[in-house]
This record gives structure tokens, sequence and C-alpha cells, in this order.
């Protein structure tokens, strides 16, 4: 059994982004958190492993992994309002079923 463990902490980051999304084609926004690998010994955080940066899309709650790191810690600079994220900066991992309940129907 090991003592040290790491723990998944997630940090809502100030950002706001306007889109026209184009997987549902509605108006939306992106929105912004932060996700820390802490390396942690018993309950002692003891630093962070791994930081990476992610992109909600209001409308139809897909998460984007943003690769862009320079804009991902721009964000949390909060400097986000020089951001703006594009397609290229963002890689799809999971993929809302927006018409789940319509096709149920
Ligand atoms: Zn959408």
């Amino acid at each position: 059994m090991s003592f040290f463990n790491i723990y998944v902490e997630r940090e809502n980051m100030d950002f706001y982004q306007p889109i026209l999304c184009s997987f549902c084609g509605k108006y939306g926004r992106y929105e912004a958190y932060i996700e820390y690998h802490v390396l942690r010994f018993f309950c002692i955080p003891l630093f962070i492993v791994k930081k990476k940066f992610f992109a909600v899309s209001t409308c139809c709650n897909n998460v984007y992994l943003i690769k862009n790191r320079e804009k991902g810690f721009m964000i949390k600079r909060k400097q986000g309002h020089n951001v703006f994220l594009l397609e290229k900066d963002l890689e799809l991992l999971t993929e809302n079923d927006c018409h789940g309940t319509e096709a149920a129907l």
C-alpha cells in the first residue's frame, strides 16, 4: 500500500467567451476551469504534478481540453478578456448527445 496518492482538484476560472457553437448551431459561451493533479502524502498536499485547462460550452455542455496552454495560463492569470479560443486550441473530450431526448420520443 502506498501512502502517496494523487488527488484531483478543480478550480473554476473567470472566463466567458460568446460562441456560435459548431456542434448545436446555437449561441452559447465557453467557460473554463483548471484541473490540478496534486500529489499527496496521506492527506497532506505536496506538489502539483499536472495542470490541465478545460473549456465547457454552455449550450451543449461539451468538454474541451485547451491544448493551447499559453492561453490557459493567460486565463489563469485573469487575462481571459485577452484570450479568444479557436477551434484549433481545443480538443473535444466528451460530446453530449444534444438530440438524445428528441430521438427517444
Ligand atoms: Zn452547442
